[in-house]
């Protein structure tokens, strides 16, 4: 995985609130999915309550995740498919290397994964000498850019009509154009070519159903349909917590899965995918192989006050939503999952210490929670995220963040809980505060190291009299 520092964290979100075009895309992503998410949960025929009931789902799965899944890969087996369960991404990418191996693969297809992001499988097929094509019209456009997609559902958010026109002559040898249907024709007429080539087709799995032993994957373009049954072999990745243990259970996700994405009642080509074809059938490939990818996951699962985000079904809904998102985009984040959900799983995944700015940066406004089909308290799990780094914690093997900080607080802590110390702090600070340069009775500036909170804003002075001193003067009889 990608390292990156708070001063890269920084200088990306510096360089995304300078971009015009990104912030109007971004607001544009917001207003249409933001509220879209919203309005669809009302529509819901069980009414917006049905996240609730997803959320037990998701925590009843999840605490007997063993079983679940032993109960999927037997189904995937008795269907005729081979299931690898892989400890780390290492373990997962030397699995699909040897599958690409095995049949001689040159060229790869694959579809819309953010699990493949996570382990890096494209570097590592190409490192291996096995080209390999995205198929998402955004992953693809983000593939020629040779960048990282910013958005979990939405990968080329960043990038305008006439940006992906250039891309477009510069890459694949076309005529300009930003027209947004000649600009799609030829990416299909570009992707047909390799999806007839291919010898392998990688996929990520939206839900697993482990009572049924198949995969459903979600896509608006058909792209996936197309990777998962050209090539003769599809390896489908899931992270190993994106099962349901019940056909009933998965369909509420599945129905709520759309709804948070794309605001859709349901995606446009939705594929149950349930092993290789059979000897009758002249679509669908000859192999199929589920990788049920750790990478981390156990630890997460081990802890009880992070184990609900085992429960995302990486919606993006929160992204949708996320004020920090909207400003500093997904790029900022550096990692393959931003937003909220990144913002905790990144940490949970990547190392607390090393991801510190993520958990850090984001306002705790509860949004991310409205907008989540699964209804999981992001926010809290934020909050548990900034207490391991203040008081570092052994188990997760985080170090105390910022030890000045931590003597601040402990000094605050102690100040308001003594009246008498308080009522002398306060005294004080309202007389320190004349110092300080002032616009329409607003503090301007606030000395280091309070000088982030007056960068962007005026803050209130300290009244000169407190209200207790007021009451206790008589003021209010
Ligand atoms: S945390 Fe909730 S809203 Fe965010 S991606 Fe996961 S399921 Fe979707």
């Amino acid at each position: 995985m990608s390292e990156i520092t708070t001063a890269d964290y920084i200088a990306e979100a510096k360089k995304a609130l300078r971009n015009p075009i990104l912030q109007d895309a971004l607001a544009d992503l917001q207003t249409r999915f933001g509220r879209g998410t919203a309005i669809a949960y009302q529509n819901l025929p069980e009414g917006p309550d049905l996240r609730l009931k997803a959320h037990d789902i998701r925590a009843e799965t999840i605490e007997n995740l063993d079983v679940v899944l032993e109960t999927l890969a037997k189904n995937v087996r008795k269907n005729g498919g081979i299931v690898f369960f892989a400890d780390n991404a290492d373990a997962a990418l030397d699995y699909c290397l040897a599958v690409a191996r095995n049949h001689g693969v040159k060229l790869a297809v694959k579809g819309k994964s953010m699990v493949s992001e996570e382990i890096g499988l494209n570097t590592a097929l190409v490192k291996a000498g096995i080209d390999v094509a995205e198929t998402d019209l955004g992953e693809y456009i983000i593939q020629l850019a040779g960048e990282r997609p910013s958005h979990i559902i939405a990968p080329a958010i960043h990038k305008t009509r006439e940006d992906i026109g250039k891309l477009f002559t510069d890459k694949i040898r076309i005529p300009y154009t930003d027209d947004p249907l000649s600009l799609t024709r030829a990416a299909r007429k570009a992707l047909r070519e390799k999806f007839l080539a291919a010898g392998i087709g990688f996929s990520g799995c939206n839900i697993a159903c482990a009572e049924t032993g198949h995969i459903v994957t979600v896509s608006n373009e058909g792209n996936i349909r197309m990777s998962t049954t050209m090539p003769k072999v599809h390896v489908a990745i899931m992270g190993m917590e994106r099962v349901a243990a019940r056909l009933e259970d998965h369909d509420i996700l599945l129905r709520l899965l759309c709804r948070g994405a794309a605001a859709q009642n349901m995606g446009t080509y939705v594929s149950y995918i349930g092993g290789p074809r059979y000897l009758h059938q002249a679509d669908g490939p000859d192999e199929f192989h589920l990788v049920i990818l750790d990478n981390g996951r156990s630890r997460i699962l081990a802890d009880v006050e992070f184990r609900e985000m085992l429960y995302c079904i990486r919606c993006a809904a929160c992204l949708n939503v996320c004020p920090v998102y909207g400003k500093i985009g997904g790029h900022a984040y550096g990692h393959p999952y931003s937003g909220p959900v990144g913002a905790v799983v990144m940490p949970l995944l990547a190392g607390i210490n090393r991801c510190k700015d993520l958990c850090q940066g984001e306002t705790l406004c509860g949004a991310c929670q409205d907008a989540c089909p699964v209804n999981i308290d992001i926010p809290r799990m934020l909050l548990a995220l900034r207490a391991k780094l203040a008081d570092g914690d052994p188990n997760w093997n985080v170090s105390r963040d910022s030890i000045a900080e931590k003597g601040i607080y402990t000094l605050w802590s102690w100040i308001i809980q003594n009246r008498r110390i308080y009522d002398l702090f306060l005294r004080l600070a309202a007389l320190g505060q004349n110092l300080l340069p002032k616009n329409k009775g607003m503090i301007r500036r606030l000395p280091p190291p309070m000088s982030g909170w007056t960068q962007g804003r005026d803050i209130q002075p300290v009244a000169g009299k407190s209200f207790i001193d007021r009451w206790r003067s008589g003021e209010f009889k």
